[in-house]
């Protein structure tokens, strides 16, 4: 298996990360991760752009222009030749002393990998079953930080309570999950949270609400409560491994009729055209 570290694509075997990474001690770094359909990457103007940002905003100068960077994760899925999964990126600030604030000579640290993954499409077509859990995390939701640990604790928190994916809420508005965003329909209109500082802005969110309005479907980027989430007609999770899958449960009880529903249905069949899903494993 090869990997890329910092510069080089090498055998994963060959990584040795040091102890003095600050990605490994503080989680001071950020990441993307794009969707692989039929070998190739999707959506990866989207997905450069915002790990860009997610730079910019943590203040992590980037080791290369992000163009340069977009060649060599081309370089390294050519090399891994994934047909259908994901490939992750990270960029750590670098390596130093641990110290809090930024060091003065450290540079940062380039990582990536790939996956092969299936699509998960028993719940794509049969739908998953949630857990409403207080949002716990920072208020800068919109970078794709390394720090993962309320969101790695609130999944297993579903899943020890039997199910599939937590919903974060906080202070009543329903924000997103733990790595995916949300959407609900009520009447015929979609809804999902403005993309502002609580929320990640997910690439999936931004395919499907170019979707929408092609299919003619209404779609409000407004805020909704656990209220209007309970009484939804429909929920869905909305994210570059869960694609659209409809949520049928929340906290046990019934979304709508308690399956998955026509919207849903409409909006994966627009994002299946997005790529070809007969070559994808
Ligand atoms: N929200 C969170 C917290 C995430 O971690 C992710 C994905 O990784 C998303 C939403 C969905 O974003 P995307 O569609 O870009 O995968």
């Amino acid at each position: 298996k090869t990997v890329l570290f910092k510069d080089r694509l090498i055998p994963k075997e060959e990584v040795s990360v040091s102890i003095d990474d600050r990605g490994y001690y503080f989680g001071d770094g950020v990441y993307d991760v794009f969707r692989i359909y039929n070998g190739r990457l999707y959506e990866q103007e989207a997905h450069l752009l915002r790990l860009e940002r997610s730079a910019w905003e943590a203040r992590i100068a980037l080791p290369y222009p992000i163009r340069e960077i977009g060649r060599k994760l081309e370089e390294l899925l050519n090399e891994e030749k994934v047909l259908g999964g994901t490939l992750y990126v990270q960029i750590t600030r670098g390596e130093a002393e641990r110290i809090h604030h930024f060091p003065e000579r450290a540079f940062p640290v380039l990582s990536a990998f790939c996956k092969s993954a299936e699509r998960p499409l028993e719940k794509i077509r049969g739908g998953i079953r949630a857990l409403l859990l207080p949002d716990l995390r920072w208020l800068r939701c919109d970078i794709k930080s390394l720090n993962m640990m309320p969101n790695v604790m609130a999944k297993q928190q579903a899943i020890d309570s039997g199910y599939d994916e937590a919903i974060f809420e906080r202070n009543g508005i329903v924000t997103e999950c733990t790595s995916s965003n949300l959407l609900i329909a009520k009447e015929g209109t979609l809804y999902t949270h403005p993309a502002n500082e609580f929320i990640l802005h997910g690439i999936t969110r931004g395919v499907v609400i170019r979707l929408a309005a092609e299919l003619g479907v209404p779609l409000l980027e407004q805020a909704f409560t656990v209220e209007q989430l309970m009484k939804a007609d429909e929920v869905m999770v909305i994210g570059t491994m869960a694609e659209v899958t409809p949520v049928v449960q929340i906290d046990g009880k019934p979304v709508g009729a308690g399956q998955v529903g026509p919207l849903a249905q409409k909006l994966q069949a627009a994002f299946e055209a997005t790529f070809d899903p007969d070559r994808t494993g």
